[in-house]
């Protein structure tokens, strides 16, 4: 029997209750197909901190790089928001995502039919919409050096932030959405500001090359501004497949593709590394996009989809089981189809709790099995 091995990271505020409903999904599938999910948890984020004085421990990052995957809840909340710069809650995050070059960070938009009334867009621009951001997640203005304030002679201060690809950083992120989109609807939307930046110059010219010279000619590929994509993704969305684009360009823009989709509740997310050239096997992280959401933590409320599609991904893109991803995509629709709501996603009347929407999804599961 194969077999699995995921590191869970629950973190902070909601993500153990997430969690706790991701889980039971994957002693579903442990239990009624042919894979066998070996699950390891460790601390991170403010709880990593609470018990240990930093946002993740050496021995948590080993275990990361042991993993066949890894699913992450979320970090963060009001009780470590004064504890030092250098173990912030999400300092455990953004080591884990360095340490394992998690470069291509996918983020699906899909609106649920039984959802698009819970979309701020008319239900027929959104409705049925499945479009995928790809974003370049550890380069860019983030990363980018000289990133400092000084103080000038005359006494006010100068900021820097710098934005900075090199031509193999573009050239892996623009495979990666080339292969997604191949198993998509084959089309590639690359976006970034070549009209006022250089970095935009060199992007535009390096997606282009991969494209032509590495054998993608069977995939659509166009080029927008990133301003331009950022109005059309809320005008005409269902015209996109596949967008890359970079770490500042898409974090803004997969929010405002997560506004399309009615919830954050309702976002999964991977990052993904280079695949090893002897093993194929890809350093991998899952996480909701919503964060430890302090506000309605411990109540038992939380939307647990995001977590679970999570789950869905990881089926997908780090175990190659896509029937088994597909099937839990359907009983989350089915789930939605039927009337489960958490409060986020309910349109008035009763709402469940993060556990009765798990059942929901499992129930949905069992008949499909
Ligand atoms: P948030 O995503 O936690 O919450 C925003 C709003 O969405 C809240 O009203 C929350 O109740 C709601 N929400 C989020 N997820 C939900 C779910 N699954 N079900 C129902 N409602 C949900 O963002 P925030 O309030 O800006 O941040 C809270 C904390 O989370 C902060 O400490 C922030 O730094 C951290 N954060 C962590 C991550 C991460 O771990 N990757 C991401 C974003 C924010």
């Amino acid at each position: 029997m194969a077999s699995q091995n995921i590191l869970l990271l629950p973190g902070d505020g909601i993500g153990p209750e997430v969690t706790t409903a991701a889980q039971r999904v994957i002693d579903w599938f442990g239990r009624h197909g042919t894979t066998k999910f070996e699950i390891e948890s460790d601390l991170v984020g403010g709880a990593a901190y609470d018990a240990h004085g930093e946002a993740i421990t050496d021995a948590a990052v080993e275990r990361a790089f042991a993993a066949d995957a890894i699913l992450f809840g979320a970090v963060g909340g009001p009780k470590w928001d004064d504890v030092p710069y250098e173990h912030r809650p999400e300092a455990g995050l953004l080591r884990l995502r360095k340490d394992l070059d998690l470069f291509a960070n996918l983020r699906p938009a899909i609106c649920y039919p039984a959802l698009a009334n819970a979309s701020s867009l008319k239900k027929d621009v959104v409705e049925g919409l499945d479009i995928l951001i790809l974003r370049e997640l550890t380069g860019g203005t983030y990363f980018g050096e000289p990133k400092e304030i000084v103080t000038l002679e005359n006494g006010d201060k100068r900021a820097v932030d710098t934005q900075v690809y090199t031509t193999p950083e573009i050239a892996r992120i623009a495979r990666v959405a080339f292969e997604l989109a191949r198993t998509r609807s084959n089309k590639v939307t690359s976006m970034e500001k070549h009209n006022v930046m250089r970095s935009g110059v060199l992007w535009k010219e390096v997606v282009t090359q991969v494209h032509e010279t590495e054998g993608y000619d069977d995939v659509k590929l166009e080029h927008v501004l990133a301003d331009a994509g950022g109005m059309q993704l809320v005008r005409n969305p269902k015209q996109f497949d596949v967008i890359v684009t970079d770490n500042l360009f898409g974090d803004l823009l997969s929010d405002v593709a997560s506004m399309l989709t009615g919830s954050l509740g309702m976002l999964p997310s991977a990052s993904l590394g280079l695949p090893d050239e002897k093993t194929g096997k890809r350093y991998s992280l899952y996480e909701p996009v919503h964060g430890s959401a302090p506000d309605i933590s411990g109540k038992g409320v939380a939307n647990p989809i995001a977590m679970i599609a999570s789950f869905g991904m990881c089926l997908r893109y780090s175990f190659g089981m896509v029937s088994e991803a597909d099937m839990l995509d359907k009983a989350i629709s089915a789930a939605l189809a039927s009337g489960a709501r958490t409060g986020d996603i309910a349109d008035g009347g009763n709402a469940m709790g993060t556990t009765e929407m798990a059942d929901a999804i499992i129930a949905e599961l069992e008949s499909l099995a």
